[in-house]
């Protein structure tokens, strides 16, 4: 099987000119930063890169690529081609930026350098959210940044964020309709996290803020994952990663949790499994379930939760066969 590799270099947000009120720019700004060499980095990463993986990309994160002044931009970029050119197992070049951080000479720049995927930080649809969370930005704005990448053949990421300042479930969904209609390859969803010495753990802390628990995430992320699932778009992500945030003690509140998208994973197994036994007037008895060695996690549920909410909804006995991946 074809395995793909992201080879990454952090971008600091240099001077960002934007203040959203989930993001602690002392923490992110300057921490980090690309290798002084970053050409002779890249190269030793491509060629230690695992036999295993077929395929890699370059994948600048961190920051808003495209908001950093050109000649360094220029200069990242020029040394992910040059690596890109050596290596063929590099097949891509990825970046992640503001939806007003896109122009068409911008995108000009990105393509004399082979860049193959953009990823735009859209957060939410509704205007209403985006003022609320200082986002500088507009729906209009992703819309129109959106549009233009895909129809310069660039392929296109969006980001969305849920329990946003003024967000709500229906908000989320209005969100995930707005962002398929722009027909993204590719999503990530991130719940909102609050950061110590942000604007939005003073909001909370004087009440105007409430954040989200990781179970009302967790409902509201399976909804979108399923709903972007139908509609044929792919949820690269569900989660911040877990990184440093829990070690550094820097959440304050919020939807974090280091397995959240295997949870949004077992709701919506959940929820078949549900819909099974409902189909099959299973209310009585024993109902066996047959999953993969590597879904049998998922399947529980975190603390047996699935099997508790099942058994105690239809009165049964639920066990689980496992069945070995070589036996599928
Ligand atoms: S755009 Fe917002 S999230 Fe990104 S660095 Fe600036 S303030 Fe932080």
């Amino acid at each position: 099987m074809d395995k793909h590799a992201s080879i990454p270099v952090f971008v600091p947000h240099y001077a960002c000119p934007h203040g959203c009120v989930f993001c602690d720019q002392k923490k992110i700004s300057g921490v980090q930063r690309p290798p002084e060499d970053l050409e002779e980095y890249l190269s030793s990463a491509a060629e230690g890169l695992d036999k295993k993986f077929t395929s890699a990309d370059i994948a600048f994160f961190g920051g808003s690529f495209t908001g950093i002044e050109e000649p360094l931009m220029r200069h990242y970029l020029a040394a992910a081609a040059a690596v890109r050119k050596k290596y063929p197992k590099i097949t891509g070049i990825r970046l992640s930026t503001r939806p007003d951080f896109i122009n068409g000479h911008i995108l000009d720049v990105l393509g004399e350098y082979g860049v193959t995927t953009i990823e735009l930080g859209a957060q939410s649809m509704d205007d209403t959210v985006l003022l609320a969370s200082e986002r500088g930005h507009t729906a209009k704005d992703t819309e129109t940044a959106a549009k233009m990448i895909k129809s310069r053949g660039f392929s296109l990421v969006l980001q969305t964020m849920t329990g946003l300042p003024g967000d709500s479930r229906e908000k989320d969904v209005y969100t995930a309709r707005k962002i398929a209609e722009l027909a993204p390859e590719a999503v990530r969803i991130y719940p909102c996290v609050v950061l110590k010495g942000t604007k939005l753990e003073k909001a909370m802390i004087s009440g105007g803020y409430t954040p989200q628990s990781v179970e009302e995430a967790v409902e509201i992320c399976a909804d979108l994952i399923d709903f972007y699932e139908k509609n044929g778009i792919k949820v690269i992500r569900a989660g911040l990663h877990s990184s440093d945030l829990a070690k550094n003690g820097s959440v304050a509140a919020g939807a974090f949790h280091p397995a959240f998208g295997e949870m949004c994973q077992s709701e919506l197994i959940y929820r078949k499994l549900r819909e099974k036994i409902i189909k099959n007037g299973v209310f009585s008895g024993v109902f066996c379930i047959a999953a993969k060695e590597s879904d049998v996690s998922k399947t529980v549920g975190q603390k047996r939760k699935n099997i508790r909410r099942l058994e105690d909804e239809f009165d049964i006995k639920i066990k689980i066969a496992y069945i070995k991946e070589s036996e599928r």
